[in-house]
C-alpha cells in the first residue's frame, strides 16, 4: 500500500536574516545562528530515509558553500529563497529581479545543477511575481499560503490548497509555472508550521497533515534551521520568535518524519501538475 505524499521543506536562512531581527534595536555577535540546525535537519531526514527541499538564501552559498553542497549531496533539493532575504514587495523592479537571478545562479553553481524552485521571504510577493519567475527560468513557486487573513501578518489572498498551475491562482501567470501552496489546517485556515507549530504544538501539525491527506492534499510544511537551535537574546526581537525553539523543534521534526507519509521534494509535487501529459487545470488552455 503506498503512503500519501508530504513535503517537509526548509527555509534555509539564519536568525540574522529574520525581518524581526533586522528591525530590532539589539544585535548578536554570534555568526551563522542556525547552522547547527541544518545538521540536525539533515540527520533527521537521513534517519527517516526522507528527502526535502531547502529553499536557501543565496548569500549563504557564498559564505558556507560546503553546507549547501552537502544538502544537495544527501539527496535533497536546493531551491531559492532570494539572495539576501529582503521582502520582495519593498524592492524596486531591478532589485527584485537581482534577488531572483543572483540566488539562482549562485546556488546552481555551488550544487552543479539547475535551481528551479522558489519561495519568497515571509510569503511576500512583488508585482508580476509569477511572470518574473518564469521569465528567469524558474519552474515552480511555493510562496502561497491559503490561510485566513491574519492582521499584521499575511493571508486572505489565496485559497488554492493543493499543487496547481500558477495561472489557477493568478490569471496573469504563465501556464507552465507550477504553484505548490503551503499547508494550512482545514477550516481553521492557519498554517500547520512556522510560528503555529511552536504555538499550538506538533500534535496540531500532525492532525492537520492527516486531515489533508484524507482530502488527497499533500501537506507542504516548512521549518527554519534557526528554530532548531538555542537563540541569542537580542533586545527588540519579539518573544514569539523564541517560543519553543531549540530542543522542542528538534524533537518535533523527528515526530513529523515518523508519520506514515512518503516525504518528497517540493519539486516532485510541482512535477505532478506541469509534467508532460498531466491535465491542464481549470480549462484555461
Ligand atoms: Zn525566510
Amino acid at each position: 500500500m503506498s503512503q500519501p505524499r508530504a513535503a517537509l521543506s526548509v527555509d534555509f536562512e539564519f536568525f540574522t536574516h529574520l525581518p524581526a531581527y533586522r528591525g530590532a534595536r539589539g544585535v548578536t555577535d554570534r555568526p551563522a545562528v542556525g547552522l547547527g540546525g541544518v545538521t540536525a535537519l539533515l540527520d533527521a531526514f537521513a534517519d527517516a530515509d526522507a528527502s526535502g527541499t531547502f529553499f536557501t538564501v543565496g548569500e549563504i552559498a557564498d559564505e558556507h558553500p560546503a553546507v549547501v553542497e552537502r544538502v544537495a549531496a544527501e539527496g535533497h533539493e536546493v531551491a531559492s529563497h532570494t539572495h539576501t532575504h529582503r521582502h520582495l514587495s519593498e524592492l524596486d523592479g531591478p532589485e527584485r529581479r537581482d534577488e531572483l537571478v543572483r540566488s539562482k545562479e549562485r546556488l546552481s553553481e555551488v550544487i552543479g545543477s539547475p535551481v528551479t524552485g522558489f519561495r519568497a521571504p515571509s510569503f511576500d510577493l512583488g508585482p508580476g511575481h509569477f511572470r518574473t519567475l518564469a521569465d528567469l527560468g524558474y519552474e515552480y513557486d511555493s510562496s502561497i499560503v491559503p490561510c485566513r487573513s491574519i492582521p499584521g501578518w499575511y493571508g486572505g489572498e489565496f485559497d488554492a490548497e493543493r499543487p496547481t498551475r500558477a495561472n489557477a491562482v493568478d490569471p496573469a501567470a504563465p501556464a507552465d509555472l507550477a504553484e505548490v501552496p503551503v499547508a494550512v489546517m482545514p477550516r481553521l485556515r492557519l498554517p500547520l508550521t512556522g510560528t503555529w507549530i511552536r504555538f499550538f504544538g506538533v500534535e496540531y501539525t500532525i492532525l492537520g497533515m492527516r486531515l489533508l491527506a484524507r482530502r488527497g492534499v499533500p501537506p507542504v510544511l516548512y521549518v527554519h534551521p534557526w528554530e532548531l537551535v538555542d537563540l541569542p537574546a537580542v533586545e527588540g526581537v519579539p518573544k514569539r520568535v523564541y517560543v519553543r525553539t531549540g530542543a522542542y523543534m528538534r524533537r518535533a521534526v523527528r515526530r513529523i518524519l515518523d508519520e506514515s507519509f512518503e516525504f518528497v521534494t517540493v519539486r516532485e509535487l510541482a512535477d505532478s501538475v506541469v509534467s508532460p501529459g498531466s491535465a491542464p487545470s481549470e480549462g484555461r488552455e
